[in-house]
């Protein structure tokens, strides 16, 4: 056994694991502590109707983007650690909380504003992520409808954004599970579509509300053959009654000809980047009590 070598054997025996498993193995430690010393945080980035300008009325929803709050190495976007999150399984935790965290924050927004007398009915909409791992646990539609009735947000403010990934592993229960979500009154987004397979089977026999276009369409836009792309994708929703949100908008001119092409719906820097919850929630309403922590 390595321990009863000494010193040298532990080092021994890591570097035969290799640098990355062992970096891996590493970074799922420090995500259960950041787990447990609530390192994670929430950022949300607006959601606009293109054919309004943003500050009448456009804003029409936020998608939450998990942070990691490192004591060490500060702010880290997803990329640097879902991946192992994904890999040891820890997602499903990280995910419960990214849901539960959400649904209060946007509870705690609704209840706010119908305090003050502003009409809900107007609230934007929380988009939240869901990992093929957590969405296809058997567990997962029921749990959804808990932390609904346990947070109070109104379902119909709720979307669950999920990649074609869950359908490809299982389409049966990625069906039924929109199915149930949506008998709640919860909508479902289709994330990054046009990237992986993107079978169309999956539009024609999965019940989506949203189809979210793939930033590197919209990236690549300079290109005729992806604006070809991204008018036969409008074409193909509205012939299915899919709203449609173009992601990674960066320019005024993308947005410009999205808004042309007739695309509803766009995110990206040039609208608004990702937000401390503060200062996402005052832009629907500046003064919006700040979190309860
Ligand atoms: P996504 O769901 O496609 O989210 C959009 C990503 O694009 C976000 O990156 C956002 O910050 C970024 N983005 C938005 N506008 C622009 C733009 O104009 N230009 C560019 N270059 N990027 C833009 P982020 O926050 O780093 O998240 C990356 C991915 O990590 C997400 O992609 C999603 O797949 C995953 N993710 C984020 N939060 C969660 C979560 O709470 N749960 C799960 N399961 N996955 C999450
Ligand atoms: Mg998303
Ligand atoms: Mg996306
Ligand atoms: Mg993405």
């Amino acid at each position: 056994e390595a321990k009863s070598s000494g010193q040298g054997g532990v080092v021994a025996f890591s570097e035969s694991l290799g640098n990355e498993r062992r970096n891996r193995m590493a970074l799922e430690n420090e995500l259960r502590d950041a787990i447990r010393e609530k390192q994670f945080t929430l950022f949300y980035q607006p959601i606009f109707a293109l054919g309004k300008s943003q500050s009448a009325g456009g804003l029409r929803g936020f998608e939450a983007l998990i942070r990691w709050n490192h004591p060490d190495r500060g702010l880290l976007e997803p990329g640097r650690f879902m991946p192992a999150a994904e890999a040891g399984g820890l997602i499903v935790f990280i995910g419960d909380w990214v849901l539960r965290q959400a649904c209060n924050a946007m509870a705690r927004l609704h209840a706010d504003l119908t305090a003050h007398g502003l009409k809900a009915s107007e609230l934007p909409y929380i988009s939240i992520n869901i990992a093929p791992q957590q969405f296809l646990q058997p567990t997962f539609s029921s749990h959804v409808q808990r932390v609904l009735l346990e947070t109070g947000v109104p379902p119909e403010l709720v979307r669950l954004e999920v990649t074609e990934g869950v359908a490809i592993i299982d389409p049966d229960q990625t069906r039924q599970v929109l199915e149930q979500v949506r008998c709640w009154g919860v909508k479902t987004s289709l994330d990054d579509f046009g990237t992986g397979y993107s079978s169309l089977s999956y539009l024609q026999n999965l019940p989506f509300d949203t189809l979210k276009i793939d930033r590197s369409f919209i990236a690549s836009m300079d290109d005729p053959k992806s604006r070809k792309i991204i008018r036969a994708i409008l074409d193909l929703a509205s012939n299915l009654n899919l709203s449609v949100v173009a992601e990674g908008i960066e320019t005024v001119e993308q947005g410009a000809s999205l808004r042309e092409m007739g695309c509803e719906f766009g995110q990206g820097y040039h609208l608004g980047r990702p937000l401390d919850e503060a200062s996402a929630f005052a832009l629907v309403w500046p003064e919006a009590a700040p979190p309860r922590k």
